[in-house]
C-alpha cells in the first residue's frame, strides 16, 4: 500500500439531505483505520430511493466511484447482522461469501465488517481490511471497532437532531421572511410590538409614513408614545393605557377598526382606522400584538365630496316641494266640488310627500355618514317631541284619518337627548306604521326603572315583518317589497337612521313583530343624566 492510498480519504454518492450525518460518518473510516492500522476502511450507506454510498479511507483517491461497481450488500456484507455481532475473517478469499465486492477493490485478507444501523430501510456498515502486518484482526480490534459504532450510533441520532433543528430553523426563517414581504407590501402601517419588554420587533415602511416619525426595530414603545398622539372622533385625547396597542398588551382586548385622529410629531393631523390583534403563544401568553394603522384621510375626502354635493342638491330639492306641498292644500280646498281635480291633486300630494321623506332621509343619512350630524342633547320630556310629530304626521297624505293614541305617565322622568333627532326618529317610525299598515297606531311611554331609559314603543296592528328579517330590518337600504297595498316603497333608509340616532344617544332599538299582530317598534334612551 503507497502513502498515498494510505492517507486518501473520500467520499461519493448522491447529495442528501442528512448532512450533519454525512457529516459523522465521513469521519469513520479515518477513525477505524488508525484504532486497528487496517490497510483500507469504508463505511457503506444505503438508502431507499438513493442507491449505495460510500465514505472510505486508504483506499486509492483517484478512483473515480461514480464508474464503478460499487461494493454490493450481499455476500459477507450483506451477512453483517446486528450492530453488536460483527463478522471477523482471517482471510476472506477463502470465506465461502467472500463475493459482493468489485473487482477493482484492491485485494483483501483480514476483514472486520460490523453494521452501524439499520432501520426504515436505511442501512450503514463499518468494514476494515488488511490488518498491520499482512495478519489478522484481532478480539481486541473487534471491541473497539464494536464501541465506535456504538459511539457513532449516538453520534448519528444527534446529528439527525440537529439537521431536523436547523430545517425547523430555515422553516421559521422562510416564514419571517414571507411575513416581512407582506407587511412591506402593505399599504396599511404595521407595527409589531413584544409583550416582555414593549419594543418594536417588526413594521412596514408605510408605518413610519403614517406616524410621522422614525422607526427601528428596539424602538420602545413609550419613544413611539412619546412621538404621537391619538383622538377620538369626539375630538378626546385618548390616554396612553386605552390606546388600542396598550390595551391587547396588558389586557389581550383587541380592537378592530377604531376610527382616530392621529396627531403627528410636525403638528400635522391624520384621520386613521385602528386596529390591534395580539399573538399569543400555545393560545394562552401574549407574545406581542400588531397594530394596524391604515390611513383614511383619502376616503374621508371623497366622503365629504359626496356628503356636500348630497346637501346642496337635498337642500335645492326640499324649498321647492315645501312649496309645492303649500300650494297643492290651498288648491285642494278651492277645487274640492271637481272630483277629478281632487284625484290628481291627491296623487301630486302623494308624491310629493314621498319626495320629501325621501329628501329628508338622503340629507340625514349623509349626515350621519360624515359625521356632520352632532348630537345636540337638552334636558327635554318626550311628551312635547311626541306631540310635534304625530302634528306633523298627521298632515302626511297616509296620516289622514288615522287616529294615534299617546300614553304617556304623568311621573315621567325627563330625557337628555337632541329633541330635532328624536323627532325624526318618531317621524320615521311614524310614517312606517301608517305607510305599511292600516288602522290605529298606539304610541306608549314608559320609565324602565332597572336600565333607567325612557322607552318608546310605536305598535301598529297590520301585517307585521316575518320573524326571519327583524335583525336586518334596520340595515341600511333594506326593504321589504310587500307593503300595504298600493304604499310608495321608501329607499330603506328610514330604519337605519333611526337605528344610528338612537345609538348616538347611548340608547338601543329594535322591534317585536309578527305577521299575525302587527309591529311594535321601541326605542330606549337613558333618562336625563343631570337631574340624577
Ligand atoms: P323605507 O324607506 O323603505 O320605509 P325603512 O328603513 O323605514 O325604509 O323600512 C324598511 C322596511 O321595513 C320597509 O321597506 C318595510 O317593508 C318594512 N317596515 C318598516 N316598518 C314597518 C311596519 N310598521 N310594518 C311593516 N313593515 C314595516
Amino acid at each position: 500500500m503507497n502513502s498515498d492510498q494510505q492517507q486518501s480519504s473520500g467520499y461519493t454518492g448522491i447529495t442528501f439531505d442528512h448532512s450533519s450525518v454525512d457529516l459523522v460518518l465521513s469521519k469513520i473510516p479515518k477513525l477505524a483505520r488508525d484504532l486497528t492500522g487496517a490497510d483500507y476502511a469504508a463505511v457503506t450507506i444505503s438508502q431507499p430511493h438513493a442507491g449505495m454510498r460510500i465514505f472510505h479511507d486508504g483506499l486509492d483517491k483517484n478512483i473515480k466511484w461514480q464508474d464503478k461497481e460499487l461494493p454490493q450488500g450481499r455476500g459477507v456484507l450483506g451477512r453483517l447482522g446486528p450492530v453488536d455481532s460483527p463478522i471477523r475473517l482471517d482471510d476472506i478469499s477463502s470465506h465461502p461469501d467472500s463475493y459482493g465486492f468489485p473487482d477493482w477493490h484492491p485485494p483483501m485478507k483480514a476483514l472486520v465488517g460490523i453494521q452501524i444501523f439499520a432501520g426504515q430501510g436505511y442501512k450503514a456498515n463499518l468494514y476494515v481490511s488488511n490488518a498491520p502486518n499482512n495478519g489478522e484482526f484481532t478480539t481486541r480490534d473487534t471491541e473497539i471497532l464494536n464501541q465506535l459504532t456504538q459511539f457513532v450510533k449516538f453520534a448519528m441520532e444527534f446529528a439527525e437532531l440537529h439537521d431536523r433543528e436547523r430545517k425547523t430553523r430555515m422553516i421559521i426563517e422562510a416564514t419571517e421572511n414571507r411575513l416581512q414581504a407582506v407587511i412591506d407590501g402593505s399599504l396599511a402601517g404595521v407595527l409589531i410590538i413584544s409583550a416582555s419588554d414593549k419594543l418594536l420587533i417588526g413594521f412596514s415602511k408605510q408605518a413610519c409614513t403614517i406616524l410621522g416619525c422614525n422607526l427601528e426595530v428596539g424602538t420602545t414603545l413609550t419613544e413611539i408614545h412619546n412621538s404621537v398622539d391619538f383622538f377620538d372622533i369626539n375630538g378626546q385625547v385618548i390616554s396612553e393605557q386605552d390606546l388600542p396597542i396598550e390595551k391587547a398588551l396588558t389586557d389581550g382586548i383587541e380592537t378592530v377598526a377604531s376610527e382616530m385622529m392621529l396627531h403627528r410629531p410636525d403638528g400635522s393631523k391624520l384621520p386613521v382606522l385602528v386596529s390591534a390583534a395580539t399573538i399569543r403563544i400555545h393560545d394562552t401568553e401574549i407574545d406581542s400584538t400588531v397594530l394596524i394603522l391604515q390611513d383614511l384621510s383619502d376616503i374621508l375626502q371623497n366622503e365629504q365630496m359626496k356628503s356636500d354635493f348630497l346637501s346642496m342638491v337635498t337642500h335645492d330639492l326640499r324649498s321647492p316641494l315645501a312649496l309645492i306641498k303649500g300650494i297643492i292644500n290651498e288648491m285642494d280646498v278651492d277645487v274640492n266640488t271637481n272630483g277629478e281635480i281632487h284625484a290628481d291633486l291627491e296623487s301630486v300630494d302623494e308624491e310629493v310627500d314621498h319626495m320629501t321623506e325621501l329628501v329628508s332621509n338622503l340629507l340625514d343619512m349623509s349626515r350621519i355618514e360624515t359625521r356632520t350630524k352632532k348630537v345636540d342633547s337638552e334636558i327635554c320630556h318626550v311628551t312635547d317631541i311626541l306631540a310635534d310629530a304625530v302634528q306633523r304626521a298627521s298632515s302626511f297624505r297616509y296620516g289622514v284619518d288615522r287616529t294615534v293614541t299617546i300614553s304617556v305617565p304623568g311621573d315621567l322622568p325627563k330625557m337628555y337627548a337632541d329633541p330635532g333627532q328624536l323627532g325624526r326618529v318618531i317621524d320615521n317610525l311614524l310614517s312606517n306604521a301608517m305607510k305599511y299598515t292600516s288602522g290605529d297606531v298606539d304610541i306608549i311611554c314608559t320609565h324602565v326603572t332597572e336600565s333607567d331609559n325612557i322607552r318608546t314603543e310605536i305598535k301598529d296592528k297590520g301585517n307585521g315583518i316575518p320573524v326571519t328579517l327583524n335583525p336586518e330590518i334596520f340595515d341600511k337600504f333594506f326593504r321589504i317589497r310587500s307593503g300595504k297595498q298600493g304604499a310608495r316603497e321608501g329607499a330603506g333608509l328610514g330604519l337605519a337612521i333611526c337605528k344610528s340616532v338612537v345609538e348616538a344617544h347611548g340608547g338601543q332599538i329594535g322591534v317585536k313583530s309578527n305577521e299575525a299582530s302587527g309591529s311594535t317598534f321601541w326605542f330606549e334612551i337613558p333618562r336625563d343624566r343631570l337631574s340624577r
